[in-house]
């Protein structure tokens, strides 16, 4: 679904369109961009018959999220290295997730960092049989491919939709998403990293193309500023934004990682005169079960209903 939206910075004779595909409505187990990323990697685990699929992911992913729900569609052993150390009072996303069946393991932020080449990595597979791993975030050129044919069909709904010329922006962490965009047909494409210390963002998109053997098609811009204290934080310049915002655009909620830091950039640069785009796309890439890892006085959609 394809949706206008009014941003706070826009004035009322301001004729410039702004939409949201959102994404987060596309399911209700598994909403965002994340399904598109494990697209690919869940046929090649049919194709290669493991039973068993492990991934990594911290204690309030939106991919662990989407990946549990998944492998439970399909009947397959979730597994997760998680982390850090798993409390016992697990997270929301944990909680969630072994309620479903998967299996979790702790492991320390050095070995975690070493993902396919982890010792905890190496343990699991002395224990179980045939394990497809899908890497951190369904960051893989399998995940790549899955983005572009995302990519693809948003197209066809703006084309569908006759919205022509648009400018889209996604949000991006590992950056697998936003590669899928640029490989595909839309004319430019803005990226705005959550992450901090990002150095060259094109060149990590570059890569990952390169890697999934894809070409960049349209403009790329990158944003690397915009991660508001760091990842998983939010400041109260955002939860301000996000006040606003919802009160323009009551029917249309923000995660609090990605696209609210997104559109509270594209507000600043619409405030600052700096945004000449007369047709802007945001992608929304879900990730509204992220809120339940926030503290109480964070919260913005109190009668939001995450999960069914
Ligand atoms: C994971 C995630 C992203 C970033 O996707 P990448 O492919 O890792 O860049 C963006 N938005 C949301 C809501 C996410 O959960």
């Amino acid at each position: 679904m394809i949706q206008s939206i009014r941003l706070p910075a826009q004035s009322k004779w301001d004729e410039r369109q702004f939409w949201i595909y959102r994404g987060d409505l596309e399911s209700k187990v598994a909403p965002g961009n994340k399904q598109h990323k494990l697209k690919y990697e869940l046929i090649a685990a049919a194709q290669n018959q493991a039973h068993t699929i492990g991934t990594f992911g911290g204690p309030h992913s939106n991919h662990v999220a989407a990946f549990v729900a998944r492998c439970t569609e399909l009947q397959r052993q979730p597994l997760i290295v998680v982390r850090g150390e798993t409390h016992t009072n697990l997270t929301p996303t944990l909680r969630l997730a072994v309620d479903k069946g998967a299996i979790l393991f702790p492991s320390s932020r050095e070995d975690y960092r070493l993902g396919m080449d982890s010792t905890v990595k190496q343990q699991i597979d002395q224990h179980y049989m045939n394990v497809h791993w899908i890497p951190e975030g369904g960051s893989s050129s399998l995940g790549t491919k899955g983005c572009l044919d995302w990519a693809m069909q948003i197209h066809q709904a703006c084309e569908a939709h006759q919205i022509n010329a648009v400018h889209v922006c996604v949000a991006s962490g590992t950056g697998t998403t936003a590669a899928g965009f640029w490989a595909s047909p839309f004319e430019e494409i803005s990226v705005f990293s959550a992450l901090k210390g990002v150095h060259d963002l094109k060149l990590d998109l570059s890569k990952l193309l390169q890697g999934a053997d894809l070409k960049p098609i349209g403009i790329c811009n990158a944003y690397d500023d915009i991660f508001h204290g760091g990842f998983g934080k939010v400041s109260s310049a955002l939860l301000s934004f996000l006040r606003a915002f919802k009160t323009l655009n009551p029917n249309v909620p923000l995660d609090p990682i990605y696209t609210s830091k997104m559109l509270f950039h594209v507000n600043q640069l619409v405030e600052q005169g700096r945004w000449t785009s007369s047709n802007t796309l945001f992608i929304h890439t879900g990730g509204l079960q992220g809120w339940q890892g926030m503290k109480p006085d964070q919260q913005i959609y109190e009668n939001y209903r995450l999960f069914p």
